[in-house]
């Protein structure tokens, strides 16, 4: 059985008291079992990180990039194995795997032009002969703490920025897929990274309380389902850290009576099943506006998505994959079946799908329900599957409020020929990222992600000049060289402009 070790410096430090199983999804067989680390697994990688990181962050930023520039010929050059790994773990399919994977390289292409980004502000003349600068520094040891369902590109969304900017990092994977972020640790040793400024330890609940305690541990950025985010930003918030907190989704595709049907289908089929829905800026609920466009969009919807094919993660020709576990499987049938239970229409039934020479595996059914109601728990929750519900809207003002009164308020799109339309949903909605005609509206590397309400605790976003905000602190130097200038006044009084 293949074991799956922290990446500390110093080694594991033998036999782990507790592991965790780390399955294949597509036959549902134990593949890898993972170690589950302890308060005093963290003390040691804490240690190397506190030994490493002044010397880092006195490298000159561009000699920093220089390093991501090289991980990243690195990860390009390991992509195909990469892929294949996180596939395996996983379960999405290859090609999406590489998407994963590229994702958060976008995020390292940005991190290598950091020394620009970290420039700071300078007035000269703020009072006589008086100057004021202002520096970013970093803020010592981050820690990120990721989901199961991008396992490359979110440790990458926090590792990269943090590296960058001159931090030690300290990745805690999602125990159900932690290969991935174990293979990039090592690409960034070969790239060049000292030792000690990006470890990864595994582990579950007990791993993750230590590194909210830990007082060595400046900032920590966690990415995951809401009431663990809630919880995680909580308690590191009351320890003194830093905290960004993404949270869970259930984000809306709201389609116009003048939009293109066909390319809303195509979009919706893709954004809605794709990597079997498990992904924060899915679209697991479209919003037709006016019965005409819900009985039109319907009609084309049930030929797509009969023609969706299921399969292995390594088929590629198959649309998705299995999901993460049986545990994931069950739960989503529960939740069909809930909505069925409430009034939900289930046009498609996707519950008990099995795949021929893979009977154990942990397939899902695409699942397409109609006449799901704002007053359904299953339309309340997310059920982070390959389901889509269908909510029918009787006008544009409906259809903006059911996105803007949701809990989760991640992603939204709208699709539509009109212009002001659009200019008005992108302005009233109440969702952080908007996509229009974009189904998955995930901003590139150089801009930044996060949603509103309960898709995220705290007030920086991920990557861009707001990660780099996150990972830094800010210093200002207000200076005055006395020579030549007059004696000073009143030192007793606050210094004004007046
Ligand atoms: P999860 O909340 O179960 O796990 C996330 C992390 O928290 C993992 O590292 C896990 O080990 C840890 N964890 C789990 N239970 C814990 C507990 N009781 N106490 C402390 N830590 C705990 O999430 P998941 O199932 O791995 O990922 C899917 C969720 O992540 C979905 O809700 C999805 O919407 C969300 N997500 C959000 C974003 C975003 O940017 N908003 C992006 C990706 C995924």
């Amino acid at each position: 059985m293949r074991q799956i070790d922290h990446f500390i410096v110093g080694g594991s430090g033998g036999a782990p008291a507790r592991k965790g199983q780390v399955f294949d999804p597509n036959t549902g067989a134990v593949q890898a079992e993972v170690a589950l680390g302890t308060a005093e697994t963290l003390e040691r990688a804490v240690a190397a990180a506190k030994a490493a990181q002044p010397a880092w962050a006195a490298v000159n930023p561009q000699r920093r990039a220089r390093v991501m520039f090289e991980f990243k010929r690195l990860v390009e050059a390991n992509l195909d194995e990469l892929a294949h790994l996180l596939s395996s773990e996983h379960g999405k399919v290859i090609a999406d795997s590489k998407g994963d994977i590229q994702r958060g390289l976008e995020v390292i292409e940005f991190c290598c032009g950091i020394p620009h980004v970290l420039k700071g502000e300078y007035t000269q003349g703020a009072g006589p002969g008086i100057d004021i600068y202002s520096m970013r520094q970093p803020i010592g040891i981050g820690a990120g703490i990721t989901p199961f369902n991008f396992p490359g590109m979110i440790p990458l969304w926090m590792a990269g920025v943090a590296i960058a900017t001159g931090n030690a990092f300290i990745i805690k994977p999602s125990e159900r897929d932690p290969s991935v972020p174990v293979r990039l640790a090592e690409l960034f040793l070969e790239a060049g990274l000292p030792e000690g400024i990006c470890q990864v330890v595994h582990g579950d609940k007990e791993m993750v309380d230590a590194i909210l305690d830990h007082p060595a541990i400046g900032a920590v950025s966690f990415v995951g389902s809401s009431d663990i985010a809630h919880y995680v930003y909580n308690r590191g918030v009351a320890a003194g850290k830093r905290v960004q907190a993404m949270g869970g989704a259930k984000n809306h595709g709201v389609v116009m009576p003048d939009a293109d049907l066909d390319q809303v289908v195509n979009d919706l089929a893709g954004a809605a099943f794709g990597s079997a829905g498990e992904r924060c800026m899915a679209l697991p609920v479209v919003v037709p506006v006016g019965e005409e466009t819900a009985e039109a969009l319907k009609a084309k919807l049930i030929p797509a998505i009969e023609k969706l094919r299921v399969g292995i993660s390594t088929d590629n020709d198959c649309h998705y994959g299995p999901v993460v576990t049986a545990a994931h499987k069950a739960n989503i049938e529960r939740w069909i079946t809930k909505c069925e239970q409430e009034g939900g229409e289930i046009v498609i039934d996707g519950r008990g799908f099995s795949l021929q020479g893979h009977e154990n595996g942990f397939f899902v059914g695409p699942t397409l329900i109609d006449h799901v109601t704002p007053d359904m728990e299953s339309y309340h929750n997310e059920i982070f599957g390959p389901v889509l519900q269908i909510v029918r809207a009787k006008d544009f003002e409906e259809a903006l409020s059911l996105a803007s009164k949701h809990q989760y308020g991640n992603g939204v799109a709208l699709f539509t020929r009109s212009g002001n339309a659009a200019r008005e949903f992108a302005a009233r909605v109440n969702v952080g990222m908007v996509g229009i005609n974009v189904p998955i509206p995930v901003p590139v590397a150089y801009h930044t992600f996060g949603g509103w309400k309960r898709s995220a605790f705290g007030d920086t976003n991920q990557h861009g000049v707001e990660g780099v905000k996150f990972w830094t602190k800010v210093k200002t130097v207000t200076q005055r060289w006395p020579e030549g200038l007059p004696s000073g006044g009143n030192a007793f009084v606050i210094p004004t402009m007046s």
